[in-house]
């Protein structure tokens, strides 16, 4: 299969650039009109706020919080809120275009959007964290609705700030809008399926990946990065299916055993311990850089961006990679990987099974309606392979990467969209 050659990069690669670079090239395959791309490749809105926020100690200390809309050519826009240390500008604008595509390869009327907070909520107590995301709904108030841009949990944040932010948001209103904000606590309107959503799609389109690839699950071996809500539910529902989960890591540390290492137990030890996995008995504790050049077969990394890069990239011995997390790999290790013939499930496909049942949980606020557990995962399963098996058909016409052929339908779709709907 040829290799196309990526678009060349700025000097130091972040991550919006490394988005781009995917875009480029799906799009010059595609033979993309030069005033569509010029309308794709830049995010149709950016909000930047400062957060004064009143710390325990009585202090003030500011925070800088984010909001980037990329599209919302295929419906209301929607993205996670990331609290993090590392949040800046760059990686919101790549996270929330990479949520354009997400959204258009999975097929669900949604347009691209991402938020974030710089800050720490390790080292933040519960009133300091509610008050940071009361305020950051505050300032978001014309952006956010049902209808215009609806916000997700993502690093750093989950149902209980999704309950503050639905509650802010509501008080504005005057009245109870569960539909503004998903991935809620199920008493709020939660969905049941949302916690393990997105390490279900990993799931089901990593075994869809290893039909193809002919790896049986019941032989096949893994190495989880990351062990929060992707990367945890993940390892749970890959060791359910067969896999020997051997080695799972943390910000707490990496740990490997060579008989696999029981999920279950490594979950109740990190929720017993801070959402730490650090100490972890029951395996031997191995360097975090180490864990994503084991001798795996399946290697999920579901911890954070730019972790696989063109300097370990060549060390990979895993046959497939299921990128659990948001942009994992840099543009400049795709080469080196496609050059090994290791298959990726890149993570606009494999990641999207989080939106999916963000979806079905909007879908099912709208209606005051509750579905079952059952119905939320036969759907999203059936979606998720249905996306799997569109992508790699369409690698498999285009000789391309699955990343490519990922791209390839989402900025198709989102194209064919605007045209219908056109513009000024
Ligand atoms: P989380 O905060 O629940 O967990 C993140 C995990 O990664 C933690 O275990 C943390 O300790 C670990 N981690 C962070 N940096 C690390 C590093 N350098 N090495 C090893 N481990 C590290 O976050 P999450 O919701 O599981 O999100 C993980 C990734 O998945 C992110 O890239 C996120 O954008 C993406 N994602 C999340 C969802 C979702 O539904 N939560 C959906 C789609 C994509």
């Amino acid at each position: 299969m040829a290799y196309i050659e990526p678009a060349p990069l700025l000097d130091k690669e972040n991550p919006f650039e490394a988005m781009m670079t995917r875009f480029h090239t799906a799009s010059q395959i595609l033979g993309l009109e030069e005033e569509i791309y010029n309308v794709l490749k830049v995010p149709a809105r950016q909000v930047i706020v400062s957060l004064p926020i009143t710390m325990d100690d009585g202090s003030i200390r500011v925070f800088e919080g984010y909001r980037v809309i990329h599209s919302t050519i295929l419906g209301p826009s929607k993205g996670g809120i990331r609290f993090d240390p590392h949040v800046n500008i760059d990686e919101v604008k790549a996270l929330a275009a990479w949520m354009t595509w997400k959204c258009a390869v999975v097929d669900i009327p949604y347009g691209g959007a991402k938020g974030g907070v710089t800050c720490n909520p390790r080292e933040m107590s519960a009133g300091e964290i509610e008050r940071l995301m009361r305020a950051y709904t505050l300032a978001m108030i014309d952006i956010f609705g049902a209808d215009k841009d609806i916000p997700a949990p993502d690093m750093g944040t989950g149902p209980r700030e999704m309950a503050w932010l639905m509650d802010e948001y509501s008080r504005t209103q005057g009245m109870t809008v569960n539909a503004v904000v998903t991935g809620k606590p199920i008493v709020l309107g939660g969905s049941l399926g949302r916690t393990e959503a997105t390490g279900r799609g990993v799931m089901v389109s990593a075994l869809a990946a290893m039909e193809k690839l002919k790896i049986n699950p019941y032989k096949a071996t893994c190495a989880v990065q990351g062990f929060g809500n992707v990367g945890s539910w993940a390892a749970r529902l890959l060791a359910e299916r067969g896999l020997k989960v051997q080695a799972v890591s943390d910000l707490g540390g990496a740990y490997y055993n060579e008989n696999g290492i029981d999920i279950e137990a490594a979950v109740r030890y990190r929720d017993a311990n801070k959402g730490s996995l650090e100490g972890f008995k029951e395996a031997q504790r191995i360097s975090g850089g180490d864990i994503l050049t084991l001798p795996v077969d399946v290697l999920v990394p579901a911890a954070t961006e730019d972790v696989i890069t063109a300097s370990n990239a060549g060390k990979i011995q895993a046959k497939l990679i299921v990128e659990g997390a948001n942009g994992p790999t840099s543009s400049k290790a795709d080469s080196v990987i496609y050059e090994k013939g290791i298959s990726v499930v890149p993570d606009i496909l494999a990641n999207a099974g989080g939106v999916t049942v963000s979806y079905f949980e909007w879908v099912q606020n709208r209606l005051g309606y509750k579905w079952t557990a059952d119905r939320v995962n036969r759907r999203s399963d059936r979606i998720m392979k249905d996306a799997f098996d569109n992508v790699y058909k369409t690698a498999v016409d285009y000789k391309v990467s699955l990343r490519i052929a990922a791209y390839m339908v989402a900025i198709d779709k989102v194209a064919k969209t605007y045209k219908y709907r056109g513009g000024f």
